[in-house]
């Protein structure tokens, strides 16, 4: 893989600036096994060993050792005695510690901390030697976490097992040039007791492919690109943060120090394993991602009507430039069908424009929104209609209203007219507008592509919207 150093290839995103020879694994007898390719740009999601990082130098940072775990899947033996099979469970015991994930079919799958590969042999080129390690090791060791309870179970009962080294460790760079990128575990690693990995790389790659997407549609600048790594990587390191603190400060053994280091062993609060997992929920979920400010997080969009807003005391769920749009129980104008705000938030690479554009009951309602439709049909000319979609929320409907009274410029077509009602055949407030810190009066909310809020204004702030979309369109 060969990128071009010429500044006038890499800015111009017609270009091809990287030679690429690809290998074919399995290629036909009589056809080359490999092929030699142009790109325009490269996304290595390679996994933890990427070719991709090794191949432009990209250091992993973090820890020099790396902690060594087991995984089974197996069906414990109605006459094991452990009580807790159907439930999620860490367990912690003196020397080692488990986690206990119900499966499918009366199995389960235990995640077992074998501690650091300092503990284990070296191989002939001086790797850690997992080969010693078996399912009756594994299970040996299962069995004496779970102590006085037992486990019981068949070695063929053991469907599959595994002995893995993690490092907890991100990666220096994840972008070389605005051309190549490395996404997933090709950029972090961690343990896998929060369940953190495969979310964190979907995510990875859902931040980056609409930035790539609107680069090659002509519709952002290069720059935009820039975003992704300034985005993920500060996440990727609260995450190993949370990891080591959740993976390490919780394990049996550094439980089991903090006991024996007071004086009588007994009365220290040490939060449990749960206590600390929903204390992090934030990070496990997802929902708890704030991106900092940048050409596509505004952090001054917040309606100026807002701040002595009531309604805007921002609660948990409060809509909030650079976090992720929480989803919210709506009913939809024109069939009344109840759905929540993600069913008009898909990842089809436009942004939304959300107006929350009050109540339409009276007719001065109607005089209202079309003094918004005037601004939005002005927004919508400047920036161009194909690259976001405008949905209009109401915070009340009159009883004969349809999605038709809404003005065109407020609603795409007939799915995008929704009201905050607390049932379909209710006109009382869902509590969307508060629980999602929207004033009454209303508001306007720019989604990105990917689900998060980029800016905010009042309704009669739509010039404020211009700006911050020319901050990030062509
Ligand atoms: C036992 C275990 C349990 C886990 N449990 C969870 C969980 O509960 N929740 C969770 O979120 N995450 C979990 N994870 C983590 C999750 O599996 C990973 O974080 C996730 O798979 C990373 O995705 P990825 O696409 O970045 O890398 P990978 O899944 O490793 O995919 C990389 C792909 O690239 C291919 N590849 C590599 N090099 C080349 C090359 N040179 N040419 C062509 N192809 C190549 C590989 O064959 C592979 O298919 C678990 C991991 C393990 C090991």
């Amino acid at each position: 893989m060969a990128l071009s150093e010429d500044e006038s290839e890499l800015d111009n995103p017609e270009a091809y600036p990287i030679k690429l020879v690809l290998e074919h694994a399995a290629a036909a007898p009589e056809t080359p096994s490999t092929e030699a390719v142009r790109a325009k740009f490269v996304v290595g999601a390679d996994g933890a060993h990427s070719w991709v990082r090794r191949t432009l130098g990209i250091a992993m940072e973090g820890d020099s050792t790396s902690r060594v775990w087991g995984a089974i899947d197996f069906t414990p033996l109605p006459t094991s005695t452990f009580p807790d099979w159907r439930n999620v469970a860490t367990v912690n015991a003196r020397d080692a510690g488990l986690m206990l994930i119900p499966r499918e079919d009366g199995k389960v799958r235990l995640y077992i901390e074998l501690g650091t590969e300092d503990a284990l042999p070296r191989d002939a080129r001086g790797r850690p030697d997992t080969s010693g390690l078996s399912p009756a090791a594994l299970l040996d060791i299962a069995r004496a976490v779970f102590k006085p309870y037992t486990l019981e179970t068949r070695l063929e009962d053991v469907e599959w097992w595994t002995a893995y080294i993690v490092g907890q460790r991100v990666a220096a760079r994840f972008a070389e040039k605005r051309r190549i990128f490395i996404i997933g575990d090709a950029c972090h690693t961690h343990s896998p007791k929060g369940g953190q990995g495969m979310n964190v790389s979907i995510s990875d790659g859902h931040n980056l492919a609409w930035k790539i997407a609107h680069v090659l549609k002509g519709w952002s600048p290069m720059s935009l690109l820039d975003t992704y790594e300034a985005e993920r990587r500060p996440f990727a390191q609260e995450l190993i943060a949370f990891d080591r603190w959740y993976a390490e400060g919780f394990s049996a053994k550094a439980r089991a120090k903090l006991v024996a280091d007071t004086a009588d062993g007994a009365g220290v609060a040490l939060p449990g394993p749960l206590e600390a997992f929903l204390s992090f929920s934030a990070i496990t979920t997802g929902v708890g991602i704030h991106y900092g400010p940048s050409a596509i997080t505004s952090p001054h969009s917040q309606p100026e009507s807002n701040a002595e807003s009531e309604h805007h005391a921002p609660g948990p769920f409060a809509l909030t430039p650079g976090k992720r749009a929480p989803p919210h129980p709506l009913v939809r104008v024109a069939d009344r069908r109840p759905l929540t705000l993600q069913t008009v938030l898909p990842a089809d690479g436009r942004a939304r424009l959300l107006v929350f554009a009050g109540a339409l009951v009276s007719e001065d309602d109607k005089t209202c929104l079309s003094g918004i439709e005037r601004a939005m049909n002005g927004l919508v000319e400047k920036v161009g209609k194909e690259r976001f979609k405008v949905v209009g929320v109401l915070a009340r409907v009159g009883e004969t209203t349809t999605y038709l009274d809404v003005p065109a410029g407020i609603r795409e077509d007939w799915t995008s007219v929704l009201v905050d009602a607390a049932s379909p055949f209710s006109n009382e407030s869902g509590g969307a507008y508060a629980a999602l810190g929207v004033p009454e009066a209303g508001q306007i909310v720019v989604v990105r592509p990917d689900g998060y809020v980029g800016a905010m204004a009042g309704l009669d702030e739509v010039q404020k919207l211009e700006e911050y979309l020319r901050g990030w369109m062509i």
